[in-house]
């Protein structure tokens, strides 16, 4: 089972909005080789996992590493959404139509026309959308999971390896900070994981020295990615299993497969992260659409609640 905790896996950098920087990052949520994807692969890859006693690690490391893709999808999703919307405390240009919507007699949503995916502003309501960069709903047939433990860990080294490439490209596209703190922190994970599958390999006998490069891309040149590399944040993988029954760390562990002088190691879940806040209400966009009517009936019901632990409280004491 899952657990939630209400905390995003990074900080998102705080920025001015930036719809064209959002749509970039909906190929790394709902593309090919993006976050959703790579979420089911690795979950399904878990759920139907066959062998026995011995290929335990296995299994849990898959279950780890699409458990921290279910975060990933958390962290670009909210990221969409704060560029389309504007972070929680926003103060940029006034000017702006995304910040102050029918100013100057513009109409209330006149933005949504200029901009990469009108379906952004017209289907949601100015939030992340499952889908790719062009509006290509993401599909289950993305999903590979054949059984064959050999070419799962191929494909997943094969997916995470393009992802990391095209996120490297979105980063080019934009130099809007909120956009490049999430996609830098995502390429470095990308190496994680790119480790996780090439050692996984190397224990089933792949002398990666005498057979394939690991693809790069030598994301360090970017500031934001150099950072966290010289944390050692795509040296470690997280189990997120919090009674460590995970095996995982039989295979994640001695030198680095990325041949970049590093040790790996596992750890239950990542430190830092940020506070999940609820994005402010959009009036233009009928969002949440709550008349005084319906307000009043949330009041009334939070103050039922309230009144029930309130005596919960007094019996336990
Ligand atoms: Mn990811
Ligand atoms: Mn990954």
């Amino acid at each position: 089972m899952y657990l939630h905790r209400q905390q995003l896996i990074n900080e998102i950098a705080i920025d001015e909005p930036d719809p064209a920087a959002a749509n970039a990052l909906q190929e790394g949520l709902g593309g090919q080789f993006g976050e959703m994807r790579t979420m089911m692969q690795y979950l399904f890859q878990s759920m139907n996992f066959r062998g026995d006693s011995s290929s335990k690690p296995y299994k849990d490391l898959l279950q780890g590493v699409g458990t921290e893709e279910i975060s990933h999808v958390e962290l670009i999703g909210t990221t969409i959404a704060r560029l389309l919307d504007g972070a929680p405390g926003y103060s940029g240009k006034k000017s702006d139509p995304v910040d102050e919507p029918g100013k100057k007699g513009a109409t209330p949503l006149s933005i949504a026309k200029d901009t990469g995916n009108i379906h952004h502003f017209l289907v949601g309501a100015q939030g992340a959308l499952p889908v790719d960069s062009v509006g290509n709903p993401w599909s289950g047939s993305y999903v590979y999971n054949s059984g064959n433990l050999v070419l799962d860990l191929l494909y997943n080294l094969m997916l995470e390896s393009t992802g990391r490439l095209q996120k490297c490209r979105i980063y080019e596209m934009t130099d809007n900070k909120a956009a490049r703190s999430t996609i830098a922190y995502l390429i470095v994970r990308d190496q994680a994981h790119e480790n996780a599958f090439a050692k996984a390999l190397e224990s089933l006998g792949v002398d990666w020295g005498k057979t394939l490069p690991i693809p790069k891309t030598n994301a360090e040149q970017f500031p934001e990615v150099k950072k966290l590399v010289d944390q050692g944040l795509q040296s470690v993988q997280y189990t997120f299993d919090i009674d460590d029954a995970s095996q995982a760390a039989k295979l994640y562990r001695g030198a680095s497969p990325s041949n970049d002088g590093t040790e790996l190691s596992t750890q239950t879940i990542p430190e830092g992260g940020m506070p999940i806040t609820i994005a402010p209400e959009r009036k233009e966009e009928f969002a949440p659409g709550l008349d005084p009517e319906l307000l009043a009936l949330i009041q009334a019901t939070a103050e039922v609640e309230i009144d029930s632990i309130n005596k919960t409280d007094t019996t336990t004491a």
